[in-house]
């Protein structure tokens, strides 16, 4: 039995039902997270195992999965989970920080280097932390990637099963 961090009352339990993690700033809903829901003041929270695998699916997903240019959250996802400030994005990749900074709340297009090229950097970034190739058929990544990416929509939502970033590490 779980007790309510806020009022200290009993606490409910929800399992099976599909956690939108917003926090991350993108529109990723997970699968297997144990939600708790207190009747007694409102509060609920979520039991979310195994954060720093968690953004490293995610942003891996991004990366191999994501077909149109890099949006301006996924930009911003893969900076902070490279660890780098803007500045440092910006001198890393070889553009001044306002361009970083204009990826990042939309004004500006990424353009077709830049995002393969940060795409590139955060799957080798993701291998080294694992101590191993995590990205399968890295060349296929960017040999899928369609031309006239521009005009290419897509759902924001990414969908993760909790397989997929808690058992052994494999996100292909
Ligand atoms: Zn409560």
């Amino acid at each position: 039995m779980e007790f309510c961090y806020s009022c200290g009352e009993k606490i409910e339990e929800i399992k099976d039902k599909p956690y939108h993690y917003d926090e991350c700033g993108l529109n990723v809903v997970l699968y297997g997270i144990t939600q708790y829901a207190c009747k007694a003041c409102g509060e609920s929270y979520a039991s979310i195992p195994n954060m720093q695998k968690l953004h490293r699916v995610i942003g891996a997903h991004i990366c191999e999965k994501r077909k149109a240019l890099l949006r301006p959250e996924e930009i911003k996802f893969l900076r902070k989970d490279l660890q780098l400030r803007a500045k440092e994005l910006a001198q890393t990749l070889g553009v001044t920080p306002q361009t970083v900074s204009r990826w990042e709340n939309g004004k500006k297009d990424i353009g077709e280097a830049h995002d393969r090229l940060l795409r590139s950097l955060y799957m080798m970034y993701a291998s080294e932390q694992a101590k191993h190739m995590i990205c399968d058929g890295v060349i296929n990544v960017f040999k899928e990637l369609p031309a006239k990416r521009k005009k290419i929509e897509q759902p924001r939502e990414i969908v993760l099963n909790p397989q997929e970033w808690l058992g052994d590490f494999c996100p292909a």
